[in-house]
This record gives structure tokens, C-alpha cells and sequence, in this order.
């Protein structure tokens, strides 16, 4: 089963909530430990609380146009074609803007000429190693100034190959934009993330939109729950979100955080706490 944790903002504490699942899905019974995917790769985080030891690293590109100018006849096609302004023909020049082109090979397919070749551009990495407690680590590490974060999400969805009864956990980045729904979109259940406050409540209906959109079945954590805040609990009413953990707002947990400290290390209470929670996710999507 493959899990996405997401929520519509940032600051909930989602990759705390992530990163405690896959801890307490290690152990207690006989299914391999989780593959921890941390999708965030514009900010990756998780390994602060997962600790992996990053054994593997490999580059990852995208297919960028290269124009042969002795070939082009400045047609324009390409730049038709193109749905992110990535190449454009000015007169008798065709120019390409790598930092706008997502590689979809739609121009060099339909120049008529042939005038199109292309050339790997990196936009980042993908790493990998064991972490805590035997947790198959995977985090995607996207170039510094690159804006193209979905093809890194993209290739760590096609490098996630789960044993028979291995969980996936997808920590996904915060918001509800295009790395958001990539990360959905390899996910069957989907664990929002939210906090009893104005804000928590209209990003928590951002994302839930975005779930029922491409018809992913989720369910609400209430983080630093102490409310009272009842229109979380009216809005998931409303929506069919069941509400499947509150983790109430403590000193100490806040502090254990700030040390790099996970959840369940804080308070081991809550390994039982999220197991229960996993069995009650998996009975009610089979
Ligand atoms: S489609 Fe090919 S021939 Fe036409 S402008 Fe683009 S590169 Fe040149
Ligand atoms: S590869 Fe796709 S995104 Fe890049 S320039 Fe060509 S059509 Fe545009």
C-alpha cells in the first residue's frame, strides 16, 4: 500500500506525522520495513528525523531541444507546439529557454525538418540509502534555481519497487500545485495534514480538493489539536474526511522536534497509536 502524506501549507508538522508512521511500521510484524520517499525536493527535510545513510546517488535530467539552425526554416512549429513558451522563433532565430522547457519532446517530434535534437540537462539528484531501524530511504534534491520539480517526483515514483506487504510512505511537498499532484498520483490513500486554526482549515480544503479531484481516498490528522476549533471537524463531516488521529500540542514535543527528534522517540505511545491507525487505513481501502 502506498501511502502520500500531505497537507495544503506548510509548518503542520507533516514530515514529523510521515516520518512516525514509517517508524512505527518498522517491527511488529513479519512485512518488510516501509520505503520512506521524501518528495519534497525542493526543501528535502526527512532525513533529519530518519537519519539515512545516503549510499546511492544518480543525476536526473530532462531532454532538452538543441535547434540545428542550417536545417530550421523558421516555421514555427515548434514554438506552437509548445505549451510553456520554451522555444520561440523570432525571425530568423529559434531560440530555446532550458529553464522553462519540462522536456516533453513535443517540438523535436513534430519539426518538420528534423531540425531538432536534444541534449540531457541535469536538474538534480535522487539518493538513497537504509535509514532508522532498516527504512528504505529515497529522497529526490532538486538544483538549486531549477524550477522543475516533478520530473525528480516522477523518477522516484518509477524507482519505488515494494516487496509483497511493504508500505510506502510519500512525504509530499507542501501546497497543492503540479510536485503536489505528481506525488498524489502514485499514492492509493492520501493522509492530510492539518493544524485547528483559519489558515489549517482553508489549506486543509485546497488539498482535499485536490484528492477528490483525482478521486484519492483520504483521511484528516488534526496536528497540535488542542482546538476548540469545531469547523475542522463540521468541514470533514461535510466532506467524508474522517478525522483519524489528534496529536495534541505539547512543550515537549515541540522541543524534541527542535532536537531532531521524531515523534514516537518523544512519546513511544504513539507507535501503537499509528499502527492502529495504518490497520484502519488498510481494512477500509482493500
Ligand atoms: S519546427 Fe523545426 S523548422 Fe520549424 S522553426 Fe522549429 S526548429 Fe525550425
Ligand atoms: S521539449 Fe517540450 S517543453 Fe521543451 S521546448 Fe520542446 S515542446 Fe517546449
Amino acid at each position: 500500500m502506498r501511502i502520500a502524506v500531505a497537507s495544503g501549507k506548510g509548518g503542520t508538522g507533516k514530515t514529523t506525522i510521515a516520518t512516525s508512521l514509517a517508524l512505527s511500521l518498522t517491527g511488529g510484524s513479519s512485512a518488510p520495513p516501509p520505503i520512506f520517499v521524501d518528495c519534497d525536493v525542493e526543501a528535502p527535510n526527512a532525513h533529519i528525523f530518519l537519519k539515512p545513510r545516503l549510499v546511492q546517488s544518480r543525476p536526473v535530467g530532462i531532454m532538452i531541444p538543441v535547434v540545428d539552425e542550417r536545417r530550421c526554416t523558421y516555421c514555427g512549429k515548434c514554438a506552437e507546439v509548445c505549451a510553456y513558451h520554451a522555444i520561440a522563433v523570432l525571425g530568423k532565430k529559434t531560440l530555446v529557454f532550458p529553464q522553462l522547457c519540462h522536456g516533453c519532446g513535443s517540438c523535436t517530434a513534430l519539426c518538420p525538418e528534423g531540425a531538432i535534437s536534444e541534449s540531457s540537462g541535469a536538474i538534480g539528484v535522487i539518493e538513497r540509502g537504509p535509514a532508522l531501524q532498516g527504512i528504505d530511504f529515497l529522497r529526490g534534491v532538486l538544483n538549486i534555481g531549477q524550477p522543475m520539480a516533478v520530473p525528480i517526483i516522477r523518477e522516484l515514483q518509477r524507482q519505488i519497487e515494494p516487496l509483497p506487504g511493504q508500505v510506502v510512505i510519500l512525504d509530499a511537498p507542501p501546497g497543492t500545485s503540479c510536485p503536489v499532484v505528481a506525488t498524489m498520483r502514485g499514492a492509493d490513500y492520501l493522509l492530510l495534514v492539518t493544524e485547528p486554526t483559519p489558515f489549517g482549515l482553508h489549506d486543509l480544503k485546497l488539498a482535499a480538493q485536490v484528492a477528490a479531484e483525482i478521486g484519492l481516498p483520504a483521511g484528516v490528522i488534526v496536528n497540535r489539536g488542542d482546538g476548540p476549533f469545531p469547523y475542522i471537524d463540521q468541514f470533514c463531516a461535510s466532506a467524508g474526511l474522517p478525522i483519524l488521529m489528534r496529536i495534541p500540542f505539547k512543550r515537549k514535543t515541540a522541543e524534541g522536534i527542535a532536537q531532531g527528534k521524531n515523534l514516537v522517540e518523544i512519546h513511544p505511545e504513539y507507535t501503537a497509536a499509528f499502527r492502529s491507525l495504518f490497520q484502519q487505513i488498510a481494512e477500509n481501502n482493500k
